[in-house]
């Protein structure tokens, strides 16, 4: 970078997932590349995947070059990368607080420190709202990071392997998994599982039959984003794999062995998987007197600015009111997007002493992969209204939401490059993770 002895105005992110790399990534290329600010994002990890690629890799489908690592990027991209877990704020300093990083034994490689800032985003993403239900913090796993969904992926292929090794034995149960939610997350979860265990058959690790998969969800109607016909058709096709899918169902306790929902029934399962709902994490709750609401989302107004005239939020840990609708934009990937393209504009004016610019989130449709199975959804179109989509057209758009995170952060060229290797890595290597 230039200008080195000249005092930038330090713009702080926290949190580089699909708000936070891009926002840094074309900060960095707008304002660090000519000297004009010091862009600086911290992260708990030290390297990026697309959330909406967790389930991919919990079923360990996901290819591992789809993974970002911070550093290379923000060196390719005028920014700083800084490696640590945000815990606290002070506003009178315009600091933010970050705590030891430790290795996995525990050993502190880096102290607790402090960064300065003149402009501060704060874009942590969500947790799992575990609503405080017994025993799902201790029994469930959870897809919120992408060291849980490795997590997860670790534990299936080794229950995979206990399910086979014990095939011949008559006391050995099928293997069972229970996903509480029947929202996007749940659902692609299921099918993804559904198609993993097809091809361990395939490869003769596993039998078909030696799996079985539980929705348990609380709303009558799975995938409450879509349309019923839409919802309804997913669900026979859910049906139609064998996937069991309990409605109307509250999840009231989980033990070891399973889930028991209001009415009394008992559910086993060997794994179980919570992806009920989301909220920011609790550490932000009034954080240094910034306005949360009850999910600890700082609050925002149409600008994505807090209480606070130099901190903004975006993307799941931002409530912002969605403008002719009467909730919150919702936490979606395509939000986060919108959120990060708005908030860059907005802090380059910032700089050059303009108004900040409003924020109009503009909902496109939802799309619901079941991975090889079918993608179902509908758009949004100001001629056209709401149309429902299916098949091969409605894989190329939920494709094409992830594309627009690869062209944000690596530019076209890089991502048809990325898009071709994987093609032709996927023809060659093994289609799952296997370790
Ligand atoms: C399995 C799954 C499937 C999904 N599928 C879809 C989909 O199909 N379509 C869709 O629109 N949305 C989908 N979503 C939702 C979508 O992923 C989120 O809305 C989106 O990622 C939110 O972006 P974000 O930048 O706010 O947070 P994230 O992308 O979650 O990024 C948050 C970042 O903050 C970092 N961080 C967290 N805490 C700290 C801390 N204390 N200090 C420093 N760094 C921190 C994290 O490491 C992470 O990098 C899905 C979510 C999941 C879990």
């Amino acid at each position: 970078m230039t200008n080195e002895n000249i005092e930038k105005h330090k713009v702080v992110i926290v949190g580089g997932g699909a708000a936070g790399l891009e926002l840094a990534t074309s900060l960095g290329r707008q304002l660090g590349k000519p000297g004009l600010a010091e862009i600086t994002l911290i992260d708990v990890a030290s390297t990026h995947i697309w959330k909406p690629l967790l389930h991919e890799v919990a079923a360990g489908t996901l290819d591992e070059s789809e993974q970002v690592e911070y550093l290379p990027q923000g060196h390719r991209n005028n920014f700083y990368f800084r490696l640590g877990r945000m815990e606290g704020l002070d506003r009178q300093k315009k600091q933010i607080v970050v705590s030891p990083t430790l290795s996995d034994s525990g050993e502190e490689l880096i102290p607790g420190r402090t960064f300065n800032y003149d402009t501060l985003v704060m874009s942590v993403g969500s947790v799992s709202n575990t609503f405080n239900i017994k025993g799902v913090a201790e029994h469930c796993l959870f897809l919120d990071t992408t060291s849980q969904a490795f997590k997860f992926q670790k534990q299936l292929f080794e229950s995979y392997l206990k399910s086979y090794i014990g095939k011949d034995s008559a006391n050995i149960k099928p293997l069972s998994i229970a996903i509480v939610g029947a929202g996007a997350t749940g659902v692609e979860l299921a099918a993804q599982l559904h198609e993993v265990t097809n091809v361990l058959a395939i490869y003769g690790l596993n039998e078909k039959s030696t799996v079985k998969l539980t929705i348990i969800e609380a709303a009558t109607q799975l995938l409450p984003a879509l349309p019923i016909k839409l919802a309804a058709a997913t669900q026979q096709q859910l049906v139609n794999l064998g996937v069991v899918l309990k409605m109307g169902r509250r999840v009231v306790e989980i033990t070891k062995e399973g889930i028991t929902t209001h009415d009394g029934e008992f559910i086993e399962a060997d794994l179980k998987v919570w992806a009920a709902g989301i909220k920011a994490p609790d550490w932000m709750k009034g954080l240094d007197g910034l306005e949360t609401n009850h999910i600890n989302q700082l609050v925002v107004d149409s600008t994505l600015k807090t209480s606070d005239d130099d901190i903004f939020a975006m993307g799941d840990c931002a409530a912002c009111l969605w403008k002719g609708h009467t909730g919150n934009v919702p936490p979606r990937a395509q939000a986060a997007h919108q959120q990060a393209s708005a908030l860059c504009k907005s802090i380059i004016n910032r700089l050059k002493g303009r108004g900040l610019v409003e924020f109009v989130y503009y909902d496109y449709g939802s799309l619901v992969s079941l991975g090889k199975y079918t993608t179902v959804g509908n758009l949004m179109g100001n001629l056209m209204g709401t149309v429902s989509i299916g098949g091969f057209i409605a894989k190329v758009v939920y494709l094409s939401l992830y594309k627009m995170h690869q062209v944000a952060i690596h530019g076209y060229f890089r991502t048809a490059m990325l898009t071709l290797s994987n093609v032709f890595r996927r023809s060659v290597y093994r289609k799952i993770k296997m370790h």
